[in-house]
């Protein structure tokens, strides 16, 4: 019932800040997809709340209940059997400067907040390839950036506020509650409904971006710490052809003091034209290279904001395994590559930082990610993705949340020691399972 008819059919007034508490978010049933397309959505309905006192009402009245960010996940994780909802509007943007802080609303982007605290003098200690996905998303999938010393988006959180399964509101800080924190950080949808992030800044700073072509594999087994520790952040792309990194991106802070890179680096030559990571796509989509400084939002993304980020369709998978590990595992992957390569659109290689989060891939190891971007061709893919995890299985792999994997349920525990600990927060806050969906039930509860 919208408002308006509410008031008539009530012959009440009442103020609308009052209405909202006990008023549902408007309800729409088109059908939905997630933003590559290879996912249409099952729940019938999405709703669409203005205000935190929107959301609560909403939880309230609703049995099964679904966060939706800004769609960029390749799998289930934010479907339901029965209602989405998305806080797309609560868009508010907080600046605590004496705090090196920002509050953000659950509907913000990377790509709405970075321009706004940069103006302000701040940034944040990294992004993810692309500046499109939403804020309390990205940290339910612990989505990563690249470089040795930089933890995951999550790890930049120190405090947020959710709607629980009882319509409560909750504020979760690292602070106060250091022992659950932790745990809640990478929520993975499973907490409840997030209304606002609090975020870590720091003094903005400019970064400088390098290519380098081909990079022979053989460098790896002496100088893979030495490559990915070159810049900030570092990522290498493959084909998995002729053992070699096809590109390396070197993002550099012009605020540290690095040695100046030069035209070859471990065998690579430097590019002399802008590159698309994916050979052959125009690179004007594509932040600026050619180690131009400009602001760290401009530079640490592989993407523009208004620019279709990677492919556009395509399918997404990433394992994480530990770094020390790292050359090993690229050898054992690159085994299949003649299985690989016809299906690729491009392999992206990056490192995260060892973090405390008891439910993000890097949790206490410092990782080396091994992301694949696949041609939208589900049935190969899906036949390949088991020979590859069964390469990797010697590493203790930990696939990404938010991409596609088929490692079961149970091999997911033994990779997760505090697994036990998370599905007692969750109930903690969802007793009645009101959040779960078929992949939480799947890939956290088949035991
Ligand atoms: C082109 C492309 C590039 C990518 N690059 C990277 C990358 O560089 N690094 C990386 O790690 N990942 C990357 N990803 C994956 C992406 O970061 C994750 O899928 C991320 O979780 C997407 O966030 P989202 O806002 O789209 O959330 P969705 O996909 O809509 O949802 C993800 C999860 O967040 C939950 N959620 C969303 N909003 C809320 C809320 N308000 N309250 C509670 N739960 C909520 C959902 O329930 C779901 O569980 C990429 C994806 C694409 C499509």
């Amino acid at each position: 019932m919208d408002k308006s008819r509410f008031l008539k059919a009530s012959g009440i007034t009442i103020a609308s800040s009052m209405l909202s508490q006990f008023l549902d978010a408007q309800a729409t049933s088109a059908p939905r997809t997630n933003w590559s397309g290879n996912l249409t959505y099952s729940a019938p309905s999405l709703l669409e709340p203005h205000t935190a006192s929107e959301v609560q009402s909403t939880v309230r009245n609703h049995h099964h209940l679904r966060a939706l960010g800004s769609r960029h996940s390749f799998n289930g994780i934010a479907d339901s059997i029965d209602n989405q909802i998305a806080p797309a509007a609560l868009k508010s943007i907080d600046i605590d400067s004496s705090g090196r802080s920002v509050m953000v609303g659950s509907g913000v982007r990377y790509g709405d907040l970075a321009s706004v605290i940069d103006a302000k003098g701040f940034a944040l200690h990294n992004l993810a390839s692309l500046p499109h996905i939403s804020v309390a998303g990205a940290i339910a999938t612990a989505t990563h950036g690249s470089g040795i010393d930089n933890g995951n988006l999550a790890t930049a959180v120190s405090g947020f506020e959710f709607v629980a399964a009882n319509g409560e509101l909750v504020y979760l800080s690292r602070t106060d509650h250091p022992d659950v924190f932790a745990g809640a950080a990478v929520h993975l949808g499973a907490l409840g409904i997030l209304t606002r992030v609090a975020l870590d800044l720091q003094p903005t700073y400019q970064v400088a971006q390098t290519v380098y072509l081909d990079l022979p594999f053989a460098q790896l087994e002496h100088h893979l710490i030495d490559i990915f520790s070159s810049g900030y952040s570092v990522s290498l792309f493959t084909d998995w052809q002729q053992s070699r990194a096809t590109q390396v991106w070197i993002k550099r802070r012009s605020d540290h003091s690095d040695t100046v890179l030069g035209a070859e680096f471990y065998g690579a030559r430097r590019a002399s034209v802008k590159m698309h990571p994916i050979l052959g796509h125009p690179a004007d989509a594509c932040t600026e290279q050619l180690g131009i400084p400009g602001p760290w939002y401009e530079r640490l993304p592989h993407f523009r904001m208004n620019f279709t980020p990677s492919s556009g369709s395509e399918l997404q998978t990433e394992y994480f395994v530990p770094l020390d590990r790292g050359y090993e595992a690229i050898r054992a992957v690159e085994t299949l590559r003649e299985r690989i390569t016809p299906l690729l659109f491009v392999t992206e290689l990056r490192t995260i930082a060892a973090d405390d989060l008891w439910m993000s891939m890097a949790h206490q190891r410092l990782s080396l990610a091994i992301h694949f971007t696949w041609k939208p061709e589900w049935p190969a893919v899906r036949q390949i993705l088991p020979e590859i995890e069964s390469k990797l299985a010697p590493f203790g792999p930990r696939p990404h949340w938010a991409k596609l994997f088929t490692i079961p349920g149970p091999q997911l525990d033994r990779q997760y020691p505090r697994l036990g600990d998370f599905k007692a927060l969750a109930a903690k806050y969802d007793p009645t399972g009101k959040f779960r969906n078929e992949y939480l039930q799947t890939n956290l509860y088949s035991t």
